[in-house]
């Protein structure tokens, strides 16, 4: 343990990342007074649902919970950060009150970037947002989404399912950036085939009032309307309550290899930029939320004795009747060697393999262990 006092621990933020730090805070032996601030006026939830099964199911709106927590952090919710003190160890909060803190977990992910401030233009980040989406697709209105990533891609895809007519705005081929050629073109072509229209687009769209009502000029002029109109255009991670603190640099909060800013703050998640091949790097995806924050807390307790990250990206989709799990970084070129199926579009074992003998490997509608996923990385299948 870091030499001086730990009694107190604060987490700021309730998501994947500081709830799964205060778990492992907890396992790692931590028995002192932990404190739980998140804005939301909900326990935390798993944020993927959101835009897959949450959309889907008709009458379940379950999908979303998790487990209730374990760790017997006093919870304060409804409740947001407004400020830091560092040198008097002081978190300061949105009821005027501040809490002090041994260690301190900032958590506070990120927000759903916006096209416009227009208040017609929907985002899907939050559950209030998912629940609102979900009762505005009960009328079954036209729907515009702007954005051709995995989120605008799975919102595409529950809009169609509820029986919407919907069209789709992206910059380039969908998926393509994030998937690399071989596997967008499956998902598009599902998705053309369930009747999703799809608009490429070489810049980005604008959102305008006209008429009294909002709509999308695009590059070339041409205007989109419908009833429902939605961005899914990235994130932006929360720092604002930070901005004094110098810990920010180019949006992020950047991280050593265990996760620290320094030895008695961490910082997790979806507004933490860590070390990666590439540089510092933000990933903002669930698994790599708790993979830091489990390495972060350990830190948090064991300093430079608790082992630094070594993450594996995991990503997952849902979406147009197909679920994709890939293990290893993305996008990928060129085509895959199958392990097991073929091309064609049934379930398929895939891999990308590197000439040092590793690989990506990529199971589509394919139920497989993790673990053997993650083995398929390591070894030529
Ligand atoms: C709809 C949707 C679908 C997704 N699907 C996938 C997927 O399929 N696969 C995948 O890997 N990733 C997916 N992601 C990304 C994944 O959910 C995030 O990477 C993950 O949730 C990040 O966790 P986090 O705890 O860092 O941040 P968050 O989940 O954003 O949690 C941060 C919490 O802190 C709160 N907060 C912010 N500011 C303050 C403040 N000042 N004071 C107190 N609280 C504050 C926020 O309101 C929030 O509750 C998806 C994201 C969305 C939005």
């Amino acid at each position: 343990m870091n030499g001086d006092r730990m009694d107190r621990v604060v987490v700021v933020g309730n998501g994947i990342a500081g709830l799964t730090a205060a778990d492992t805070l907890r396992e790692a032996g931590f028995d002192g007074e932990l404190t739980i601030v998140g804005d939301e006026p909900h326990p935390a939830y798993s944020r993927p649902a959101l835009s897959k099964a949450l959309l889907l199911d008709s009458d379940d709106l379950s999908s979303h919970e998790l487990p209730p927590a374990g760790h017997g952090a006093k919870e304060l919710l409804g409740v947001r950060a407004t400020g830091l003190r560092l040198d008097e160890r002081l978190v300061t909060l949105d009821d005027g009150t501040a809490l002090p803190y041994d260690r301190l977990v900032l958590a506070t992910g990120s927000r759903a970037r916006r096209l416009s401030d227009l208040p017609e233009e929907l985002t899907l980040r939050g559950l209030d947002d998912a629940l609102a989406l979900r009762s505005r697709l009960a009328g079954r209105p036209s729907v515009l989404v702007i954005g051709g990533g995995p989120l605008g891609m799975e919102i595409a895809s529950g809009c169609l399912a509820a029986g919407c007519r919907v069209t789709l705005v992206s910059q380039g081929a969908p998926l393509l950036l994030q998937l690399g050629p071989y596997l967008a073109d499956v998902f598009v072509r599902a998705a053309r085939e369930q009747g999703l229209t799809i608009v490429e687009t070489p810049g980005s769209a604008r959102l305008e009032r006209h008429d009294g009502s909002a709509r999308a000029v695009l590059d070339d002029g041409s205007v989109l309307e419908a009833e429902v109109l939605l961005s899914a255009v990235g994130d932006i991670p929360n720092t604002e309550w930070l901005a004094d603190t110098g810990l920010v640099v180019r949006g992020a909060v950047p991280v050593d290899s265990h996760g620290l800013v320094r030895p008695d703050v961490a910082a997790v998640g979806d507004l933490a930029a860590f070390p990666t091949p590439q540089g510092l790097r933000r990933l903002p995806l669930w698994s790599s939320a708790i993979e830091q924050a489990k390495v972060a807390a350990r830190a948090l307790l064991h300093g430079d004795d608790a082992p630094p990250l070594r993450f594996q990206p995991y990503f997952w989709t849902e979406q147009f009747g197909l679920s994709l799990k890939a293990v290893g970084h993305l996008p990928l070129e060129g085509e895959p060697e199958y392990v097991d199926g073929e091309p064609g579009g049934g379930p398929a074992l895939m891999r990308w393999p590197h000439e040092d003998g590793t690989g990506v490997a990529a199971a589509l509608n394919y139920r497989i262990p993790m673990p053997r996923l993650r083995r398929m990385t390591q070894q030529a299948a």
